[in-house]
């Protein structure tokens, strides 16, 4: 597209997350930024997203709100029934490269958003996995952006791959996890082995995961910038590290508060699965700061014994708990155990078990006292936010350094990572609910603050989203 063209054109974004929850989620939160600041955004959704969307939100509330929003579907490539579980996550990723991908790449080229169309993309922003951007926003010519929806802890460790392969300290030498990682993440020195991405772990350079972050990095400095969900005040040195390799970043979140705080009202949830609100008036009835709130997001999955662990541990620990049972994230549960949880005397007594809960709502709710969460990056910043401290047990990519930076350097709880054992599990909860609660508390307090002082008008994140939004429409290819 010539400037002059792309110039007098209004500004019209298309973004394309990877065909997952917590990256839905957060870029559907982006988009509406994006409108409310009177730009055009078409979302580009797997087919399968969109259904699941569609049938537990409410997707018209869109369009009432935002007459400048608009929803695009490619397949996937997968049938229906595919469970489309993290483990199969490169086979998702494949196929919708082979059947979504040129679909996408017609749409904007000869299609109804191609530079010479009525309707025609000026700006592309695409998950940070999405290589074959690049090629697709210099083609039509336009600029492209990534975001990267995970921690910028975990993206930097990404970053420094390279540099940890070069220094062979990946792969490991030797199977002590906790040696210190010398080559990430800059100055702090508190990264163990253990809390890189899990799949450092591997023996083989070969590995999907590593090739795929080594292209990743690549990319990057081919676009124009990078998005993050995070306020500088809570990843400053990070930030600051990864400015000195990365095209101009943009700090903009918690995205979810960032929408909230803009609107001056509630969002529309943007879940992909069925929520069940019954939890919300139990809550009601508990005392302050007395429930601890248990899940492991949208894609983590367990085996029966670790739920066992978890569970007798929870018991044991004598706390009121709300308790997330997505269905299909324990593998081999049985009926009977299942029936055994729903039926026992702690879950009469103070629990309460749902298999998906509005979980933004329930974190902001003055009942919950503390999460054991996956340490999922949407999930931890919305806890940092409701100034709701964490027990952490990680299971893959980001998650792994998260609950790192949550124990070690946020200092805003527990990481039991690795471990699950039900004499710890217990040790936990009550450290976190009623040894230290005050400690953690104050601490999860305070950062809240600067949390919510970020997305108001003159934080740091405010400041960086209408950065964001005058360089979107001022930037030419
Ligand atoms: N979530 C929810 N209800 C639940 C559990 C999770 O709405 O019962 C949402 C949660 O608010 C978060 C997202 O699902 O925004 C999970 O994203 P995260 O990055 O934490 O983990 P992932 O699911 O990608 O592993």
């Amino acid at each position: 597209m010539d400037s002059e063209r792309a110039s007098a054109l209004p500004p019209h974004v298309l973004i394309f997350p990877l065909p997952i929850q917590g990256p839905v989620k957060c870029m559907l939160k982006l988009a509406e930024l994006f409108c409310i600041n009177g730009l055009k955004v078409t979302f580009l959704n797997s087919q399968h997203i969109q259904r699941c969307l569609s049938s537990c939100t409410n997707t018209e509330s869109y369009f009432q709100r935002y007459p400048n929003f608009r929803f695009e579907t490619v397949p996937d490539g997968l049938p229906e029934d595919n469970p489309r579980t993290v483990n199969e996550f490169f086979e998702m990723l494949d196929s919708m490269k082979a059947v979504g991908v040129p679909l996408f790449r017609e749409m904007v080229t000869s299609g109804p958003y191609g530079p010479n169309s009525e309707n025609p993309i000026t700006c592309i922003v695409a998950d940070g996995a999405f290589c074959f951007a690049v090629d697709i926003a210099k083609q039509i010519g336009v600029p492209l952006l990534y975001f990267d929806t995970m921690s910028p802890c975990c993206v930097w460790t990404y970053l420094c791959l390279p540099k940890l392969i070069e220094a062979g300290e990946v792969p490991f030498k030797g199977d002590n996890l906790d040696e210190i990682v010398v080559n990430a993440p800059g100055k702090e020195g508190f990264l163990r082995r253990r809390d890189l991405p899990g799949f450092y772990r591997t023996k083989d350079l070969n590995d999907p995961n590593i090739q795929s972050v080594l292209k990743e990095n690549r990319n990057l400095p081919l676009s124009q910038g990078l998005i993050l969900n995070t306020f500088e005040e809570l990843d400053a040195s990070i930030l600051s590290e990864m400015s000195k390799v990365c095209p101009k970043i943009y700090a903009v979140g918690p995205l979810h508060t960032h929408v909230k705080t803009r609107l001056r009202t509630g969002t529309t949830s943007n879940s992909i699965l069925k929520e069940d609100r019954s939890c919300i008036p139990w809550l009601d009835m508990q005392p302050l700061k007395s429930v601890l709130f248990v899940s492991i997001g949208s894609l983590a999955v367990m085996t029966k014994e670790q739920l066992m662990e978890i569970w007798y541990g929870l018991v044991n620990s004598g706390t009121r708990f709300l308790w997330v049972r997505r269905p299909g994230s324990v593998v081999g549960l049985d009926k009977e155990f299942e029936i055994s949880m729903d039926f026992s005397q702690a879950t009469k007594e103070r629990g309460y078990i749902v298999s998906w809960a509005p979980q933004e709502e329930v974190l902001a709710h003055p009942a919950i006292g503390g999460f054991l969460t996956h340490s999922g990056w949407n999930s931890t910043l919305e806890s940092i936010v409701e100034g709701k401290p964490m027990i952490c047990w990680p299971y893959y990519v980001d998650q792994q350094v998260n609950s790192r930076y949550v124990g070690e350097f946020w200092k805003l709880g527990l990481d039991m990572k690795d471990i699950c054992d039900r004499v710890k599990v217990e040790g936990m909860i009550k450290e976190l609910m009623e040894l230290k609660k005050d400690e953690f508390c104050r601490r999860a307090n305070h950062l809240a603050n600067i949390a919510k002082a970020s997305v108001h008008e003159g934080g740091s994140s405010y400041k960086n989203l209408d950065q964001l939004i005058q360089d979107i429409k001022s930037m030419t290819f």
